[in-house]
């Protein structure tokens, strides 16, 4: 067992200092003390350990702010004086630990690449969005969600707030390969056939210098700190092995993705915004601030945001048109219906509007991808990562509307590019078509025909 840090008295004065809210802790008061070696002693001379008080609550909630690996309370087991307690004073330690348990759960890595897999699975916009929904109604045990809502969201909508910046797909392999002890040539061939992400969890379970952890314990917050840190470290090396070393292959293969702003669920930014709130959406298109969309729902305060009244009558008109237009013409399929016809209020989404001509999207900023056009709905791709320019379009097909296979899922795809027009004979009944054919279709702003388009 690890030696026990946390120790559980009453505070026999009322002098000491609370580390977490930096308030007196009251006379009598309960309160757990954590022992950590002397800062003091930076040449490990043995000045022996001192204790930083906390109130009970705020020791929980600085262990909301630490990685999780650092040491924390996950039992009663964890602190000495645990027993010594009045009854009601255990009461509310063991909620608090059982509520801990459950935020950290809710926020991890591994619950998270759960729901992504689910929201990937599914097919449609509804289903996506009542994913989401449920999940931050229930989290993962039913019992409601306790993480942090802002950061579930902003890792769901990493695709759209890039919050961190992204490494190209042979900046990993360089890296990785360091780490797994792994021939890098040999996983830079690999690239043109398979995901970098694939390429690395791989390798990472076939490594003979690391071996990937069997159970999952990293967080949604100790990820971020990588990933913040990861793209302008001076040694990425360091960070990266850092981070190996607390992932399993699965985990490892979702940072990956992370880093690559590809989560692979398929959602547009409106699917997974519908999840949280029927109106995050609107909000998030006016403000692009996405804590603060968070913020107003949890606060309800949605509808005070300036230019929200006018949006949503927008919506309502558009929602009523939309309804009326289908009643007359019988047919659903009239996707754009009213958006060409109004400016847009959101500048970006005026500018992709009026762009004829694709060019390279600003990985840094802040985008709501709009993606109105649902130009390729219905469309399961393949798109061999050799292509040129491979990523932009990749970008465009999910922007409208959609679903990039990779190898793994080529049977299903109704459409296979192809610059060579090397296709295995009965591989699929897919289409196979040259690149220039999504490119035309992107510029037309509807599906082009494929005759024209044969490798
Ligand atoms: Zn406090």
């Amino acid at each position: 067992m690890t030696e026990i840090i946390f120790y559980l008295s009453h505070a026999k004065s009322g002098k000491s200092i609370c580390r977490h809210c930096n308030k007196f802790i009251q006379k009598d008061m309960l309160r757990i003390g954590k022992r950590v070696p002397n800062p003091r002693d930076v040449h490990d001379e043995g000045w022996g350990d001192i204790t930083l008080y906390h109130h009970v609550a705020c020791m929980f909630e600085e262990f909301d702010k630490e990685t999780s690996r650092a040491k924390q309370i996950k039992s009663p087991d964890d602190m000495f004086g645990f027993d010594e307690l009045k009854k009601d004073e255990k009461k509310t330690i063991l909620k608090l630990i059982r509520d801990t348990n459950i935020k950290r759960e809710d926020n991890s890595l591994h619950q998270f690449s759960c729901l992504c897999t689910k929201i990937s699975e599914e097919d449609g916009h509804a289903g996506k969005t009542a994913l989401v929904s449920d999940y931050l109604k229930k989290g993962t045990t039913g019992t409601g969600f306790k993480g942090d809502v802002y950061m579930l969201m902003k890792f769901l909508l990493t695709g759209v707030v890039k919050t961190w910046n992204s490494l190209s797909d042979r900046v990993l392999v360089d890296l990785f390969s360091q780490i797994f002890g792994t021939s890098q040539k040999a996983m830079e061939e690999d690239l043109a056939q398979t995901e970098v992400w694939e390429i690395i969890r791989v390798c990472y379970e076939k490594s003979k210098t690391v071996t990937p952890l069997e159970e999952s314990s990293v967080s949604l917050r100790e990820t971020q700190g990588f990933l913040n840190v990861l793209p302008t470290a001076p040694e990425p090396v360091t960070v990266l092995k850092k981070l190996v070393n607390r992932c399993t292959s699965n985990d490892l293969m979702m940072v990956v993705r992370l880093i690559k702003h590809n989560i692979g669920i398929n959602a547009e930014a409106k699917t997974i915004l519908d999840g949280l709130h029927p109106n995050a959406y609107e909000a998030f298109q006016i403000s692009e601030d996405l804590k603060d969309v968070v913020e107003r729902v949890q606060s309800k305060t949605l509808h005070r945001l300036p230019g929200m009244k006018k949006k949503m009558k927008e919506k309502t008109k558009k929602n009523t048109e939309h309804v009326a237009e289908q009643r007359r013409s019988g047919s659903s399929d009239n996707m754009d219906l009213g958006i060409s016809k109004k400016k847009s209020p959101v500048k970006r989404q005026a500018k992709d509007e009026g762009q004829t001509i694709p060019s390279k999207k600003c990985k840094t900023a802040r985008s709501p991808s709009p993606s109105m056009s649902k130009i390729f709905t219905g469309c399961k791709i393949f798109l061999p990562v050799a292509t040129d320019k491979f990523k932009e379009l990749k970008q465009y097909i999910i922007d409208f509307d959609g679903e990039v296979l990779d190898e793994s899922r080529k049977r299903l795809a109704t459409h296979i590019v192809s610059s060579k027009g090397r296709i295995r004979a009965g591989v699929s009944k897919a289409e196979v078509v040259t690149p220039d054919w999504l490119w035309q279709s992107i510029k037309k702003k509807q599906l082009a025909s494929t005759k024209e388009f044969k490798p």
